[in-house]
């Protein structure tokens, strides 16, 4: 293994630029964040490959970019959101064995599956909650003319 693979932080274009007030980086960071809540961090991380690539010359495999946004960068919305869509497949298989069929066809309640996918529902209303917090924080920056 190469060092540049064992610490994954080292040599990342993306953090080496982050400060540098440059307003194309600037606008393609910001369209992540800005689009983390509609758009699959894959999709967004195929876009900015190509951006970087062609206005910046910035050559990043997309892995490496997708590893700056949700390690590096770790800004907040990008990672809620990430992890939002990780709790909405758990969901799906937390409610799948809720529900237990007997041998004669009788329906019952697992008790453990269920307190798990209530538990899940719960932190799922909890990250949605503070997304809605951070969409009212970034609104009001855009309305008193600041960007965050
Ligand atoms: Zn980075």
């Amino acid at each position: 293994m190469r060092d540049e693979e064992a610490v994954p932080f080292f040599g990342c274009p993306l953090c080496a630029y982050t400060g540098s007030k440059h307003a194309l980086y600037d606008e393609v960071m910001s369209y992540v964040t800005d689009n983390a809540h509609r758009v699959h961090l894959h999709e967004l991380v195929t876009h900015v490959q190509a951006a970087l690539s062609e206005h910046l010359q910035i050559h990043m495999t997309r892995d490496r970019i997708r590893q700056h946004f949700i390690s590096h960068a770790c800004e907040q919305r990008v990672v809620l959101n990430h992890v939002l869509r990780d709790m909405v497949d758990i969901l799906a298989v937390a409610k799948s064995n809720c529900v237990v069929v007997s041998e004669e066809g009788m329906q019952s309640m697992d008790p453990k599956a269920t307190s798990v996918y209530i538990d899940a529902v719960k932190q799922v209303m909890s990250i949605y909650k503070q997304l809605e917090h951070k969409q009212l924080e970034h609104k009001q920056l855009e309305h008193t003319g600041r960007k965050s």
